[in-house]
């Protein structure tokens, strides 16, 4: 396994500006999520948002993929592609992922919320999987480890009967949106000598819990994008761009 790249201070500086970009944007997004508006109108929106701020849509082609943002409505992981047909209706729940590079550099985070007035089992899906995200970051500083961030999601999780996603996990961040190291979201029947790296000032990742309602086994549909839960039941997704500093951790994706 090759080693997590350490940044400069002037790199977390342009990943700390990219990363306010990507927090601005998915607020602006996060107001206007409501019935009758589609994943296309809330794609177009923030890639106006990232342009307007002189940054570029980071997922806008990689590997092909067709939009700004990754949005992923009710039994939808991850990676649902944006349409105008796809139009919000009351009480579904939309995951919104999206990164920004400013000057060469990656921002990556995404949040969850509802349409309109949501179930209670949806909202409580909801505010453990950003919990569990906040039980990873606190993790997060120098000589700890990757598996403990896994750790941490898992056990906030699986305690409350939420499937963990295994087949999809976080990553180191920069220059790519995905670099060295993986950082997997739990722990179970991973062997340690092949991913877990000691953390170190510097190295920057981007943590990203995806909880399931039921199964944590989870299919890719036809169009080769869009993740769905293999029983269909509900997922949600928080993520954050993390650095690691001498003391600690800063999130880089906050507004
Ligand atoms: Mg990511």
């Amino acid at each position: 396994m090759s080693q997590p790249i350490v940044k400069e201070p002037w790199e977390i500086d342009l990943m700390r500006q990219a990363g306010r970009i990507v927090a601005r944007g998915l607020a602006l997004l996060q107001e206007r999520v409501r019935p009758g508006v589609s994943t296309a109108d809330l794609d177009a929106a923030f890639e106006k948002h990232v342009r307007d701020s002189g940054a570029i849509p980071t997922f806008k082609g990689y590997r092909g993929f067709p939009a700004s943002i990754c949005a992923s409505v009710n039994e939808e992981v991850v990676h649902g592609i944006p349409s105008h047909n796809r139009v919000l209706e009351e009480g579904d729940i939309i995951g919104i992922d999206a990164g920004a590079t400013f000057k060469g550099y990656v921002g990556d985070a995404a949040v969850t919320v509802g349409v309109g007035k949501i179930s209670e089992k949806a909202q409580k899906l909801i505010d453990a999987t950003r919990q569990s995200l906040e039980e990873a970051i606190k993790v997060v500083r120098p000589k700890a480890r990757i598996s403990h961030i896994g750790a941490a999601v898992q056990k906030y999780a699986e305690s409350r009967g939420y499937g963990v996603v295994r087949q999809f996990v976080g990553h180191g961040i920069g220059k790519d949106m995905h670099e060295d190291p993986q950082v997997p979201n739990y722990v179970d029947g991973l062997d340690p000598s092949r991913y877990d790296y000691t953390l170190k000032p510097g190295i920057v990742i981007a943590i990203e819990p995806m909880l399931n309602e039921g199964t944590f086994e989870v299919m890719t549909l036809k169009d080769r994008w869009t993740v769905v839960t293999m029983d269909r039941k509900l997922s949600a997704h928080f993520e954050h761009t993390v650095a690691v500093t001498p003391d600690g951790h800063e999130v880089l994706t906050r507004v």
